[in-house]
């Protein structure tokens, strides 16, 4: 019995020693396309820098469409097609686009979900989406996070301030027309801003695709579900709805964060502050009456200051941020004897 043992063994070593001579094989290049010689069967890339240049391809591949599924990309889209142009995005940085998403996530979650509630607050141009000569950036600088009411009456004033591009320069290759799909629009967009923004962007900002797109994605793997033209139609909150039945799952709501004009208008202040360092002095004031805003009643205290008072107050903050002059006198005169102390001489008076 160990004699076939061994004779097997050796017949192996002396193969390895005398190696017939590897088959030489002429692939492709998976990047470069062209074609180069290999003895191994594994090796899909002529060189090095080709198998780096693949791995970074599928990367941004990846991140193209992990980004383009996002809700903030459909935002983007939706504004270039109402602006007719992705030039909105003039001059972007990623610096720049993680600014603009922090101003949409802001938006989204002062935003109270359900139809229930009055509070809901839109992103608003200073330099108005589309003005008489020039088209409003898409632009952390240029925009201000307002309740919808009072945005909507604003419609296309520019008071000052704010950035935008002259409608003379804009390329025609690079215009939306109104009836543009979204998908379109957001290819247009990766082209405009390039691979490298792009790839850089999604990097840090790590977006999703929506939930919409997730679900919808549930259901092409369900052997049981409504063709996607029934699909297709659904609100987000039917599919999801929808998707749980499916489970045999209820539906959790996501709870409310607590936000008003108020805390808004703050948020907001500061934020302009950064471009605009004379609001700083508004921003203080304002500072000292949002405290009485009540999260549990989710209402202001009116005792406090009069509804009719705050509401001037809102317009001053409103027009002022949408690029008047700062005029921090007038903010203290309409809250008068209402304005609360500084909080410092309010705790050591209590
Ligand atoms: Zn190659």
């Amino acid at each position: 019995m160990k004699e076939p043992t061994e004779m097997g063994l050796k017949t192996k070593k002396q193969a390895n020693k005398n190696p017939r001579k590897k088959r030489r094989l002429h692939p492709y290049c998976g990047h470069c396309k062209k074609r180069f010689s290999t003895t191994s069967e594994r090796k899909k890339f002529c060189q090095d820098s080709c198998r780096y240049a693949a791995r970074a391809a599928q990367k941004l591949t990846q991140r193209k469409e992990r980004l383009g599924h996002s809700p903030f990309m459909h935002y983007l889209a939706s504004e270039a097609i109402k602006a007719g142009t992705v030039e909105i995005l003039h001059g972007a940085t990623v610096e720049g686009l993680l600014e603009l998403y922090g101003v949409y996530v802001y938006t989204m979650r002062a935003s109270k979900t359900g139809s229930s509630t009055t509070d809901t607050y839109e992103i608003s141009h200073i330099a108005p989406r589309k003005g008489d000569n020039c088209i409003g950036l898409l632009h952390a600088r240029n925009l201000v996070v307002a309740p919808k009411l009072m945005n909507r009456r604003h419609q296309n004033k520019h008071l000052g301030e704010g950035l935008s591009i002259d409608s003379a320069i804009l390329r025609p290759e690079w215009r939306v027309e109104d009836d543009a799909s979204n998908k379109d629009t957001i290819n247009k967009i990766f082209s405009y801003l390039g691979n490298e923004i792009i790839s850089n962007f999604q990097a840090r900002a790590k977006l999703q695709p929506s939930k919409r797109h997730k679900i919808l994605l549930w259901f092409e793997k369900q052997k049981d579900s409504p063709s996607p033209e029934k699909l297709e139609p659904m609100t987000t909150q039917a599919l999801q709805k929808l998707k749980a039945e499916m489970e045999g799952k209820e539906v959790f709501r996501i709870p409310n964060y607590y936000h008003c004009t108020e805390t808004v208008f703050l948020h907001e202040l500061k934020r302009h502050s950064h471009y605009r360092p004379e609001l700083s002095d508004m921003t203080s004031i304002w500072e000292r009456v949002e405290p009485f805003y009540s999260y549990e009643s989710e209402e202001f205290d009116n005792d406090i200051i009069p509804t009719n008072a705050l509401a001037e107050c809102h317009k001053l903050i409103f027009n002022t941020l949408h690029g008047m002059p700062s005029n921090h006198e007038e903010l203290a005169e309409l809250l008068g004897s209402h304005l609360p102390a500084p909080e410092n001489s309010f705790a050591a008076a209590q």
